[in-house]
C-alpha cells in the first residue's frame, strides 16, 4: 500500500473508533486484524454476588464473540453494597471498547472520577481488569502467567495459619498440625489479632462506664507474644518459617520494642507492626532491628507503596491484588519491588474469593521476587460453584494450565450460596478498645 493510501484508510478507520473515554489511535478492527483474530467489543459488564452476606462479588465482562467472557474479583466483605453501583459507573465508559486494551482501560478507568485511590472503585476496577486478563488468556489459549512472562517456579508456596488457640501449647499443636499437612510457612497468633494483649472481661482497673469486655493493652502484648515465640521455637525448632501479624495495634516505639524482642525467634516476617499513618517510623524501625518486615495490606494505591519500596524500608510488600485495582497495577508494584530487592506477600484469607486467589497465583508464578502467598481454602460447595478454584496441596498452589485465570463460575450454584439480600450495604469492622474506651486502629 502506498503511503498516501495508507494514511487515507487509517483516517477513515480512526473516525469510527471514538471511544467514550478518549480517541484511539487505531480502530479495534485494525488492531485485531494484525493478529489474525476477529474484532472484539465489550458488550456487557455485570456483577454477581454470592456467599452469605454477599461476601464475594464477581464481575463478568462479556464480549461480542458468543461465549467469550472473563471474570474478575471485586469482593468487599465490609461494604458489598457499594460495589455493583461502582461497576455500573465503570461500565458506562467501557461498553463498545476493545477488551484487548487492558492497560489503556485500566489507566482511563482509574482516572475516570478525577480523584483516585478509591478503595471501592479499585475493587470495581479490579473486577474488570482481572476479567480482561482472563479474556485475553482465553483468546490466546494461554494461562495468564504466560501473558505475564511465563513461570518462574513450579509451584507457589503458601503460608498456613495457626491462630485459633489461646494457649501456648495449643499454638504449638497448631504449628505441628500445619507442618504435618505440608506447610513450611506458618503464621502464629494467640487466638486472633491482638491475642496475647487482651485483659479479660471484668479484670483490670476500669473506669466507671468504660468497656466491660476484653480490652487491649500493648504492654501486655509485648510481654506475651515474644514469650509465645520463644516457647514455640523451644518445641518445634527453627525449621518451620514463622510469621506474625501485629495488625497495627501499636504506638511507634512499642512497635519497635516488639520487633526487637522477637529477633531471637528469627521470624520469616512481622506484618503491619505500624499503622499506615505512621509509615515514616519504618525508617527508625529499620535501623533498630533485623526482624524482617511485611507491609502494608491497608494501602490501595501503587504510589503509596513507593516510599516503602524505594527506601527499602520493608522486606515484603503486601497487598490484596483486588484492592489495588487488579493484576495490572499489582504487577507494576511487584516489578518496582524487584528492582529494590523487596519480595511479595500477597494477602488472602477467609473473605477472598477463588478468582482473587487465582489472579494472585498467576502473578506469584511469574514474578522472580515472589516471597510467599497467604493461603485460602474453599468449601466443597464453593468449589462446585467455582470450578477450577485454586487448591492448596501440601503447602503449595500449582498454577492452572487452563487458558485465562483457570477458574470459572457456575452462576446457578453461586446464587444458591447467597443467603442474604443482595445489595446489603455493609457492616463495621469489629474494633478493639483500650481499658478507658479508646478505639484501637485495626
Ligand atoms: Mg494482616
Amino acid at each position: 500500500m502506498r503511503r498516501r493510501d495508507y494514511l487515507k484508510s487509517t483516517a477513515a478507520l480512526a473516525g469510527a473508533a471514538f471511544s467514550p473515554v478518549g480517541e484511539k489511535f487505531l480502530s479495534a478492527q485494525e488492531v485485531s486484524a494484525r493478529r489474525g483474530l476477529p474484532p472484539l467489543k465489550i458488550t456487557k459488564i455485570r456483577t454477581i454476588q454470592t456467599r452469605p452476606n454477599a461476601g464475594w462479588t464477581i464481575v463478568k465482562v462479556e464480549t461480542s464473540e458468543p461465549g467469550l467472557y472473563g471474570i474478575g474479583s471485586a469482593g468487599d466483605f465490609f461494604r458489598p453494597g457499594t460495589i455493583p453501583p461502582a461497576v455500573e459507573v465503570l461500565a458506562q465508559g467501557l461498553l463498545g471498547r476493545d477488551p484487548d486494551e487492558i492497560e489503556d482501560i485500566w489507566q482511563s478507568s482509574y482516572m475516570s472520577s478525577l480523584w483516585r485511590n478509591n478503595a471501592t472503585m479499585n475493587l470495581a476496577l479490579s473486577g474488570v481488569d482481572m476479567a480482561l486478563w482472563d479474556l485475553k488468556g482465553k483468546r490466546a489459549s494461554m494461562p495468564v502467567y504466560q501473558l505475564l512472562g511465563g513461570r518462574c517456579r513450579v509451584a507457589v508456596p503458601v503460608y498456613d495459619h495457626a491462630h485459633e488457640s489461646t494457649s501456648f501449647d495449643g499454638v504449638v499443636e497448631g504449628v505441628r498440625a500445619s507442618t504435618e499437612r505440608g506447610f513450611t510457612h506458618i503464621r502464629i497468633q494467640l487466638g486472633g489479632y491482638g491475642g496475647g494483649g487482651f485483659i479479660d472481661p471484668g479484670k483490670g482497673e476500669r473506669p466507671v462506664g468504660g468497656p466491660k469486655g476484653r480490652v487491649f493493652d500493648e504492654d501486655l502484648y509485648i510481654e506475651t507474644i515474644p514469650k509465645l515465640f520463644e516457647y514455640v521455637r523451644s518445641k518445634v525448632g527453627f525449621e518451620p518459617k514463622l510469621l506474625h501479624d501485629a495488625q497495627e495495634h501499636f504506638t511507634p516505639l512499642k512497635a519497635i520494642q516488639l520487633a526487637k524482642l522477637l529477633e531471637p525467634s528469627r521470624l520469616f516476617f512481622l506484618e503491619d507492626v505500624l499503622n499506615l499513618e505512621q509509615i515514616p517510623w519504618y525508617r527508625a524501625l529499620r535501623q533498630a532491628t533485623v526482624t524482617p518486615q511485611a507491609a502494608h495490606e491497608k494501602l490501595t494505591s501503587p504510589a503509596e507503596y513507593m516510599p516503602l519500596i524505594s527506601e527499602r524500608l520493608v522486606d515484603f510488600i503486601r497487598f490484596r491484588v483486588s484492592k489495588v485495582g487488579g493484576i495490572t497495577p499489582a504487577r507494576k508494584i511487584a516489578a518496582m519491588a524487584e528492582l529494590y530487592g523487596v519480595r511479595t506477600a500477597f494477602q488472602e484469607g477467609g473473605d477472598n474469593d477463588p478468582v482473587n486467589l487465582a489472579a494472585a497465583m498467576h502473578l506469584d508464578s511469574s514474578i522472580v521476587n515472589f516471597g510467599i502467598q497467604e493461603e485460602n481454602h474453599f468449601t466443597d460447595q464453593e468449589r462446585e460453584a467455582f470450578p477450577g478454584a485454586p487448591l492448596v496441596q501440601r503447602g503449595f498452589l500449582y498454577p492452572s494450565t487452563q487458558p485465562g485465570l483457570g477458574v470459572e463460575i457456575n452462576e446457578v450454584l453461586a446464587a444458591k450460596m447467597l443467603t442474604s439480600t443482595p445489595g446489603r450495604p455493609g457492616m463495621y469492622y469489629p474494633p478493639d478498645r483500650k481499658i478507658d474506651g479508646t478505639f484501637v486502629r485495626p
